[in-house]
């Protein structure tokens, strides 16, 4: 009798000890949820309007473009064309020349990338949750060549009081006053 308890009670053990893990990882996914941007997060999202093959990537873009544009990967910190750039102006995806963000929400938030506390159309960006290295953070995309720009965070300046921290290079800037024929990408192309 006693054995045939323990063998009823066993999956319930381990079911609660299951339960409370996922229990400890909710609280950061529900913050995510009541955020007003957040709640836009599509993680599903796999055809862009601009959709071309990874050779064609290679050949449009310079070799650090498409490390962080298509592989997903980081500039380092204060090393970016843009990071102490304050040009009046707005600001385009380095890939596909969408209209990404203006310089009237642009700030310095010392951290090493160009920050901006919105985008210039919230349907010009897509969020997707992003777990890489331990961490769980919001990743920002191009929603229409869906090439990686970076991350959002909540710590950013009002009247937002986020900070969407994106790499120079997958960037380009168009300046004040210029006609929009003139959109090009940092490798000029
Ligand atoms: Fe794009």
């Amino acid at each position: 009798m006693k054995l045939l308890w323990i063998t009823l009670a066993l999956p319930f053990f381990v079911f609660a000890s299951c339960k409370q893990t996922m229990v400890e990882t909710l609280p950061e996914i529900t913050v995510y949820k009541n955020n007003a941007t957040y709640t836009a997060v599509d993680s599903g999202k796999t055809n862009y309007e601009i959709t071309k093959t990874d050779e064609e990537w290679r050949k449009e873009l310079s070799p650090e473009q498409y490390q962080v544009l298509r592989n997903k990967g980081t500039e380092r910190p204060h090393t970016g064309e843009y990071d102490e750039h304050f040009e009046k102006g707005y600001y385009i995806c380095a890939a596909c020349s969408t209209k990404l963000f203006s310089s009237n929400t642009k700030f310095d938030a010392h951290c090493g990338w160009p920050s901006f506390f919105a985008p210039e159309d919230s349907a010009a960006i897509e969020y997707v949750i992003d777990y890489a290295h331990g961490m769980v953070r919001t990743e920002v995309l191009c929603a229409k060549c869906g090439g990686h720009l970076g991350h959002v965070f909540d710590d950013g300046p009002n009247p937002t009081g986020q900070r969407y921290c994106i790499n120079s290079v997958s960037l380009g800037f168009v300046k004040e006053g210029s006609a929009p024929d003139s959109l090009k990408n940092n490798n000029g192309k």
